[in-house]
Order: structure tokens, then sequence, then C-alpha cells
């Protein structure tokens, strides 16, 4: 190959763009070189990915889409959520939570249009919103709480490799996220579902069926969203 992205050429790699990870499985120690995005553990054949895998040469390099742009969905998942996990630090009541709004969000995706990246990122990452909105003393919180975790999620998915144009719309979301008014797009409305559809499990056992009909035709966005709201209740909307 006669072009080659810099950063991938090892000729300038440092001494420490190698380095070895424990094994969250064994505990045994793996060699990772900084652009491998996971590796399997000798010892135990577990394959992982790499904890400080950045991407964020991916942003301006123009041989992006010969490397990065072999990033598939699941690894995309697999990087934002380790993350997500590596934020919250052992809240695992947060990680199950944002694990389960990437769960509804993939369902809703299945029938819905929306773009995969996006709404992925933004169902893993929104919480991070609300948590850095409640380390905050109360005197200072305001109705853009969700600005304070922007620059969180920008990392994260400059990190990720992901294009501007993924960051932005992210961003804006995770803005905008208590903010009704502004849920007016496909991706937005997918996410906005997703995160109901987790509130409304802890819900489940409502006794007034009619109230709850109700309100899954105001509060879900998607037609997507409605169906598996139903399910959940087995209801039947006409
Ligand atoms: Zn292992």
């Amino acid at each position: 190959m006669i072009s080659k992205c810099p950063g991938q050429d090892t000729r300038f790699w440092k001494p420490d763009d190698v380095y070895s990870v424990e094994c969250p499985k064994c505990g045994n120690s793996v060699e990772f070189f900084k652009d491998d995005i996971r590796r399997r553990c000798k010892k135990c054949g577990h394959m992982f990915i790499n904890p400080r895998l950045n991407l964020g040469c991916a942003r301006w390099c123009q041989y992006a889409d010969q490397c990065v742009g072999a990033i598939g969905k699941e690894e995309f998942k697999e990087i934002i959520t380790l993350a997500m996990k590596e934020y919250f630090e052992g809240d695992q009541e947060r990680i199950d939570n944002a694990l389960k709004v990437l769960e509804f969000a993939e369902k809703i995706l299945e029938k819905e249009e929306g773009n995969p990246k996006v709404v992925i990122a933004a169902a893993i990452l929104y919480e991070i919103g609300v948590h850095e909105a409640e380390r905050k003393p109360e005197s200072a919180k305001g109705s853009n709480q969700e600005k304070d975790s922007l620059p969180i999620v920008r990392g994260i998915l400059e990190r990720s490799g992901s294009k501007k144009d993924v960051i932005e719309e992210v961003c804006q979301m995770i803005e905008g996220h208590h903010h009704p008014e502004k849920i007016d797009t496909l991706n937005r409305k997918i996410v906005h579902d997703a995160v109901q559809l987790v509130n409304f499990r802890g819900e489940k056992d409502v006794e007034d069926k009619g109230k709850q009909k109700k309100i899954i035709k105001k509060v879900l966005l998607t037609p997507a969203g409605k169906k598996m709201a139903e399910e959940i209740y087995n209801l039947n909307i006409v």
C-alpha cells in the first residue's frame, strides 16, 4: 500500500502507543497497539475492546474511510457503551438504565428509518446529561442543565471517530432532552420513545387500563414505540 494514514504508520509511533491491558475476565496481560479496536486474550479467549482506543484522528484524516470506515454498528455500540460504563464507574443502576434505553432504541430502529449511529449514541449517552446536572448545587441548576454534559459527550464521540455531523446532532439531542418542544426529528422521537418505554416498564402494574391507553397515545411519538408500549401492557389500542 503506497498511501497510508500517517497515524497508522508505526514509524511515527511513540513507545507508549503499544501497551498492556488487563483482561477483564481473567486478569491476564494483553498487549494492545493503539489502533487495535479489539484483541483476544490468549489465556481465556475473551475478546474485548481496546479501553484506550482513540479514533479521534478520523475526524480530519483523509484516509478515515479506509480505516475507521471499517467500524461497524456493533463495534461503534461497544465503544460508546464502554465509555458510558467508564463514566458511570460502578453506578450499576445508571449503567443498566442506559443499556435498557439502548435495547428499546434498537428495537424501534428495526421499524423506523432513523440514523443508527446517532440514535445508538444518544440512547447510551443521554443520561450523562442528567447525571452532570445532579452533581451541580441546587442553586446552579437551570433550564439548560444538559449543556454541562456536552463536553463529555463530545469527547466520547470524538474518541469513537464519529463524524462532525453525528457529534453535533447527538449533542443537540442531549441538550434538548428535557425540552419536548424540540423533539422534531425522527432520531429524537426514537430516543424519546426508548426512554419513555424504560420508564413505563417500572409502572407496569397500573390498574387503570383506560388511562394507560391515553398516556401511550399522548406520550409515545413513533408508531413502533406505541406498539411496544401496548405490548408491555398487553393493551389493544384500535
Ligand atoms: Zn483473559
